[in-house]
């Protein structure tokens, strides 16, 4: 029996999504964040509690590990409406096992109840391409991996491949790191407006406008101390984040780009320097010769998408044209590695919207394309009005990505780093598309935590690796704009008491 009209269906395009209660109960194990990411995948953007016995709750899974079964039971209102198992040996359980078992139960469960197949089986990781990285290191071939990604974890013919893929390219850019190589993230909290769907730290620069400067000086007094510390290594990579830095006038952001290029000398050809330009309604051609001047070599310009519809409500306030314009004035102030950043799955986008999107990127022919699919996070506008909203349905976002996937070929492009996030709308991923060259290797430092990332900002983490052993550490900003400018000497201190001394990470 198929469950009731709050699930996913296949018929229509959108669903209003209601903000039910899943309740789960675990019986004989304790894999508490297994059972619900999984739950997660099949009904996302709900409410989740862990209960001890069943009651008359909307949903309730349970599932069960005893004496060789592993069980996973789904409840209606107390009532029991539909049951999977599957046998095991506990003589020869690893954890590892235990885990896929109980997924495995929960996934059979909920397929057939919903009728959503998710493409990526039963892995519910932030990196789906892990797995296969490590079995490459332990000499697997290209097909065992496949094989193994699509028998054991379910997961689709053309996602194994993609993992496949991207596996492949992270560990040709990867290959090359050294133990003394460090990357540098520095945050500029601002933005014009926020966006729906934004959970970041950012700040409307309206209402913040006068204490700009002061942020600036509480930074760079941040960016001196890691300057200091980082004398001993070599900087691979800057990245300018934010919020928006281009939020910042074209005098703030002299004053920010000059500090670092006296602290930190980015001039060196092989660094990659990246400045999120962000949102096409902070950048002017002034800013755009600034970046270019000293010494940035990757910018972005992130349209989100090419529907002007689509960027009033998700609270852009510029047009597509003003993004045509921008990226223009990019080529001509000779920004040769530009990535635009895309999302599908936007409240009230359909497929040929996206198709439309792509068209409008082809014609531009940035180097790189960022294709995300829309995860409705917790600090979000997005999921405190989520009733307000037609949302995507899986099946639909599966075809966007497709033609995504269709035009990044088409413009020549690879995929070369991926991740997920929880809550994306049908458990789908993140891609980085690009020409053969223009890959933002920053995004795979961060994602694949096999470098250390100093960090400077309001809410922005410092993580130290050591390489000999990937033992990972984190030093935290706090997160508010007065804080962080009130704080910076605790900031300064908490760095000198978390990080490694000594010369090494
Ligand atoms: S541009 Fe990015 S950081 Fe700024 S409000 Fe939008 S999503 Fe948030």
């Amino acid at each position: 029996m198929a469950l009731s009209h709050c699930f996913w269906t296949a018929k229509s395009s959108f669903k209003k999504v209601e903000m039910e209660m899943v309740e789960y109960i675990l019986q004989g194990h304790e894999l508490q964040n297994d059972v619900q990411t999984m739950i997660q995948v099949f009904l996302p953007n709900r409410r989740y509690l862990q209960k001890e016995t069943v009651g008359g709750g909307e949903i309730t899974v349970v599932s069960r590990m005893e004496k060789g079964i592993a069980s996973a039971m789904l409840y209606r209102h107390g009532e029991k409406r539909a049951e999977q198992s599957m046998a095991y040996d506990p003589q020869t359980l690893t954890e590892k096992e235990q885990k896929r078992i109980i997924k495995r139960t929960i996934y059979e469960l909920l397929k057939e109840e919903t009728g959503i197949r998710p493409q990526w089986g039963l892995l519910t990781g932030v990196r789906p391409a892990k797995l296969i990285s490590a079995m490459l290191a332990e000499g697997k071939s290209d097909a065992e991996c496949i094989a193994f990604l699509t028998e054991q974890y379910l997961v689709r013919q053309h996602k194994a491949e993609l993992a496949l893929t991207v596996a492949k390219a992270e560990q040709k850019l990867l290959a090359g790191n050294r133990p003394e190589e460090i990357s540098l993230y520095i945050g500029i909290p601002f933005c014009p407006t926020r966006c729906l769907y934004c959970s970041f730290t950012a700040y409307p620069l309206a209402q913040y406008q006068n204490r700009v400067d002061e942020y600036l000086d509480a930074l760079c007094k941040e960016l001196e101390f890691l300057a200091e510390y980082s004398r001993n290594f070599i900087l691979k990579n800057i990245y300018i984040g934010g919020g928006t830095p281009t939020s910042l006038d074209e005098g703030q952001l002299e004053r920010l780009l000059q500090k670092v290029e006296e602290l930190f000398r980015p001039t060196a050809a092989e660094m990659e320097y990246t400045v999120e330009a962000g949102r096409p309604d902070t950048i002017t051609a002034e800013k755009l010769r600034l970046l270019k001047a000293y010494g940035v070599n990757r910018i972005s310009i992130n349209p989100q998408t090419m529907n002007d519809e689509t960027l009033r409500r998700i609270g852009r306030k510029h047009s597509v044209e003003e993004i045509r314009r921008v990226f223009w004035q990019a080529r001509q102030a000779g920004h040769e590695n530009i990535n635009m950043d895309l999302i599908l799955g936007l409240p009230g986008e359909t497929a040929a919207d996206v198709r439309h999107t792509m068209e409008e990127i082809e014609k531009l022919m940035p180097d790189n394309v960022t294709v995300h699919t829309l995860a409705v996070k917790r600090a979000s506008r997005l999921r405190e009005e989520l009733e307000q909203y037609d949302m995507t349905t899986a099946q639909v976002l599966e075809e966007m990505l497709d033609i995504a996937a269709q035009y990044a070929k088409k413009m020549g492009m690879e995929p070369y780093y991926m991740y997920r996030q929880k809550n994306m709308v049908g458990n789908f991923e993140n891609v980085g598309y690009c020409h053969p060259g223009k890959e933002g290797v920053y995004n795979i430092q961060i994602m694949e935590e096999k470098q250390t990332i100093l960090a400077a900002g309001a809410g922005a983490s410092t993580k130290t690796v050591d390489p000999s052993t990937d033992r990972i550490e984190r030093v935290f900003n706090v997160k508010s704009v007065e804080d962080y400018i009130g704080r910076i000497d605790e900031m300064i201190e908490r760095k000198k008491a978390g990080l490694p001394q000594g010369g090494r990470i």
